[in-house]
C-alpha cells in the first residue's frame, strides 16, 4: 500500500522524468543492469538495488578486502595500533599541505586493475562506481572532514581532447552528488603540460609540477574546507602541489580523497 510520502513524491515527478523512469524499467528489462567491473548480473544483487552503486557483491569484497589500518595523514597501510595523527615513518618528515588522505583501498590486485580500466574510454560508469564505494565505505570520515567544495585535480586543457574521459572530474561529481557538496572543477586550473608522474623517478616529480596549477581567483576558496579527489595517490606530490596552491587561496583545510593509494 503507498505511503503518503510516495504519493507526494510521484506527484511531484515531472513528465519526463516519468517518461525516463518508464524508459529506464523497460531497458532494465530488456537489458539486465551489470556489474560496471565484472558485468556480472546487479538485479539478483540486494546491495546494487538498494545503493544504487553498479558493482556486484563479489567486486565490492575484492575492492574493500584489504584490512591493513591507513595512515591517518598520507592513506598509506600500516600496522595495527600505530596513532598516524601525525603521520607515519613514511610521510612524518613530508611538509603535505592537506592534512589527511581518505581512500577505498590499497592500487593492488583487483582495485589496481579497476582504476587502470577506469580511466579507459567508456569507463564513467566504472569510475562513477568506485567514487560511489569510496563514499559508502568512508562515509564516517568523509561527514568528520565536512568539505565544503569538492575540487579535481585538474588536467591541461588540451587533455580535455586526447584523453578518454576524465576520471577524477567523474568521480568528484559522483562524490559530490553523494556527499550534497559543490563540485567546482573550475577552481584550480592546471596551467601547462606536464610529463606524465608515474613516468618520473620520485625527486623529479616535484620539479615537474612546479608552478602547474593556480587558482582562479572568481572561485573563492577562502575559509572552504576543501577535500581535493584523484584517482590514485602515489608519491603525494600532485595532491600537495595543489594543496598549496588551494591553501594559498585560503582555504581553512585541505584534505584528499582517492580510489587506491600505492605503497
Ligand atoms: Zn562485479
Ligand atoms: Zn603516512
Amino acid at each position: 500500500m503507498p505511503q503518503p510520502n510516495d504519493q507526494i513524491t510521484d506527484a511531484r515527478l515531472s513528465i519526463l522524468n516519468r517518461i525516463r523512469l518508464a524508459t529506464s524499467a523497460i531497458i532494465d528489462f530488456a537489458m539486465p543492469p551489470a556489474c560496471a567491473f565484472c558485468t556480472g548480473d546487479l538485479l539478483n544483487d540486494f546491495e546494487a538495488t538498494v545503493d544504487g552503486i553498479s558493482l556486484c557483491g563479489r567486486c565490492r569484497k575484492n575492492f574493500t578486502s584489504d584490512e591493513r589500518s591507513p595512515c591517518f595523514k598520507c592513506g598509506m597501510p600500516v600496522g595495527p595500533y600505530v596513532d598516524t595523527r601525525q603521520g607515519c615513518p613514511e610521510c612524518a618528515r613530508r611538509d603535505f599541505r592537506f592534512g589527511r588522505v581518505i581512500r577505498l583501498g590499497v592500487y593492488e590486485d583487483s582495485l589496481r586493475t579497476a582504476c587502470i580500466r577506469g580511466k579507459s574510454r567508456g569507463a564513467e560508469t566504472l569510475a562513477g562506481a568506485l567514487a560511489s564505494l569510496l563514499w559508502k565505505k568512508q562515509q564516517e570520515e568523509l561527514a568528520d572532514f565536512a568539505p565544503d567544495v569538492i575540487v579535481p585535480v585538474p588536467q591541461f586543457w588540451l587533455h580535455g581532447f586526447t584523453r578518454p574521459h576524465h576520471q577524477a572530474l567523474t568521480m568528484a561529481e559522483v562524490l559530490g552528488e553523494r556527499l550534497s557538496c559543490v563540485c567546482d572543477n573550475r577552481a584550480v586550473r592546471k596551467t601547462r603540460r606536464t610529463i606524465d608522474q608515474s613516468s618520473l623517478p620520485r625527486a623529479k616529480r616535484l620539479t615537474n609540477l612546479k608552478h602547474a596549477y593556480a587558482a582562479c581567483s572568481k572561485h573563492k576558496l577562502t575559509g572552504k574546507r576543501v577535500l581535493i579527489v584523484d584517482d590514485i595517490l602515489t608519491t603525494g606530490t600532485t595532491s600537495n602541489e595543489l594543496a598549496k596552491v588551494i591553501r594559498k587561496a585560503g582555504a581553512s583545510d585541505v584534505a584528499v580523497a582517492v580510489i587506491a593509494v600505492v605503497p
